[in-house]
């Protein structure tokens, strides 16, 4: 029998507006490493304790 159920982590994509150049970026909340503007090379996600620490304007969440 095949399994179809394969357990899914919850995972958090933001969309996030860097507030240096204003490119719009969608980004995994949850990493472990830092997330960068892909532009102008800011910070956008800083790991903090499991959760990413948004430094720049969140827009949208997807789920
Ligand atoms: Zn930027």
């Amino acid at each position: 029998m095949i399994k179809e159920l394969i357990p899914r982590p919850k995972s958090v994509f933001l969309k996030i507006k860097c507030l240096k150049c204003s490119n719009e970026q969608t980004v995994f909340q949850r990493g472990s490493s830092i997330i960068r503007c892909t532009i102008c090379d800011e910070v956008l996600v800083e790991p903090s304790g499991g959760k990413g620490k948004i430094k720049g304007e969140i827009i949208q969440t997807l789920e």
